[in-house]
């Protein structure tokens, strides 16, 4: 085993706090997690508010709120970037000391003017190349200056990428480029190197639009003589028809999911689901994404979101929960979406009629509307289906079928009798006794089994909802 393997794992999701969690930015940071957490090793988080105009608080709050639904925790503070800015102009020092990097006094208009005379003699492209490489130091003028990193001019950069493959960069395509701004302030190129190092992150997985960086980064850790970390490049996520995924195809924030009534452990499933493959399996819980994620599983071209699936799994999470914690979440549910909240007798209800309703939700939106009948007080408003159901021949049968139910034993035993020989007394099949009876007790046609319902809600509520619905 080499060094670098025995190392503990070390991974982290570097968000810039411009906007919300984009669910691109969500995957990433679960593989992260995975991939971290399947190995004993940390996650870490750092937030990349370099950028003082864009990152806003607010945008950081998101980002947070975003990877805690999604349940993917991570080790220590969060770290950020901005505050990092003393220890990232004092690398650049560092390299100018090792002789990997030089103080540029260029100005603009000499960058400009070497571009026109390269352009002139027909390059196809541009690399700037500055005059201070390699001047005497004893040359240098008493001006605002750059400090630039002396990258390689000649040969290849090869990123070694567990994603992608042997990427090959031709250094001469890369410019000495700029790490320490003349007003003192660390380029994102340096910042990500330096905290990445100081962070000892020992595996950057993260989208292949930062695949490019790679190589300057590399050359980064080159010229502070760091160990380079394993570079792991995903994928984007595309829509369902291939494209670039835009807010076009359905949300693209993982608040979003939230509250539209997506359970988190089903949206780890997808996502984890959505670039990276294990075998045929598609259901499957975060203990087992954690023993089986790896990076040889990621696949090389753009996944597409498959919003079918979202809810399929989605559904299965929600049947296979816990009925407390499903309980528990319905209830955070509740509160991130703004609805109405559950009242004590409502909750009890609801946990009572969990059994029933948690089959084939695929959201806990769709739970809650299973759940009405356990949810709603009297008097059972219906929607016009229902109403339908209750015309005046059903409502005969309502009146006739409620003092039976005064005194049997409420169970589905004793009660199945009674309804079907009610049904056959009015020569009618079960079928079409149970219409009424769903719009009586629970105003809709569609709900769960009638038995069920009676018996969560009592023989005293469903006796007053079918005199309620009778008339
Ligand atoms: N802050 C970058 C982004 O949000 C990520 C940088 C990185 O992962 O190295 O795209």
């Amino acid at each position: 085993m080499c060094a670098a393997e025995a190392k503990p794992v070390v991974t982290r999701f570097a968000p810039s706090p411009t906007g919300y969690l984009h669910i691109g930015g969500g995957r990433t940071a679960l593989f992260n997690w995975l991939y971290a957490r399947g190995r004993g090793g940390k996650f870490l988080l750092r937030i990349e508010d370099t950028d003082r105009e864009r990152s806003t608080p607010e945008a950081t709050e998101a980002i947070l709120q975003g990877l805690r639904w999604l349940g993917l925790d991570w080790d220590g503070e969060a770290v950020s970037q901005f505050e990092q800015k003393d220890r990232h102009a004092e690398v650049a020092h560092q390299m100018l000391a090792r002789g990997t990097a030089y103080k540029c006094f260029s100005t603009q208009e000499d960058i400009a003017t070497f571009r026109a005379a390269q352009e002139a003699a027909g390059a196809s492209y541009a690399v700037f190349q500055s005059p201070w490489r390699d001047a005497d130091p004893a040359s240098y003028p008493d001006l605002p200056y750059v400090i630039r990193m002396k990258a390689p001019r000649d040969g290849e950069t090869v990123i070694d990428d567990q994603v992608q493959g042997r990427v090959v960069i031709q250094n001469a395509t890369l410019d000495d480029m700029i790490v320490l701004r003349s007003d003192g302030t660390p380029t994102y190129m340096l910042a990500v190197v330096v905290d990445d190092h100081d962070m000892g992150v020992t595996h950057v997985i993260r989208g292949d639009d930062h695949l490019n960086n790679a190589a300057r980064q590399q050359m980064v850790y080159d010229a502070m003589g760091w160990d380079i970390p394993v570079w792991a490049h995903i994928p984007l996520i595309h829509g369902p028809d291939g494209k670039k995924l835009s807010k076009r195809h359905g949300a693209t924030a993982v608040g979003d999911y939230q509250v539209q009534g997506y359970p988190a452990a089903g949206m780890r499933n997808y996502l984890t689901r959505l670039g990276w493959a294990h075998g045929n399996d598609e259901f499957f819980t975060s203990q087992q994404a954690m023993e089986w994620f790896d990076l040889g599983g990621i696949g090389r071209s753009p996944a597409r979101l498959d919003f079918k699936k979202l809810e399929n799994l989605c559904g299965q999470h929600i049947a296979a929960a816990e009925d407390a914690a499903l309980l528990h979440e319905i209830e955070a549910f509740l509160a991130a979406a703004h609805m109405e909240l559950l009242t004590d007798a409502q909750r009890d209800l609801l946990s009572r009629a969990m059994y029933c309703v948690k089959d084939r939700a695929k959201t806990f939106l769709e739970l809650i509307e299973k759940a009405r009948f356990a949810l709603v007080s009297r008097p059972v408003s219906a929607d016009a289906a229902a109403e339908a159901a209750l015309d005046t021949v059903s409502r005969g049968i309502l009146k006739t079928l409620t003092p039976r139910l005064q005194t049997v034993s409420w169970t589905k035993e004793e009660l199945e009798p009674i309804l079907t020989e009610i049904a056959a007394a009015h020569g009618i099949g079960f079928g079409k006794l149970a219409a009424p009876l769903r719009a009586a007790l629970a105003g809709r046609t569609a709900t769960p089994s009638v038995y069920d319902m009676m018996l969560v809600i009592g023989r005293d509520e469903t006796i007053s909802r079918l005199k309620d619905a009778a008339g």
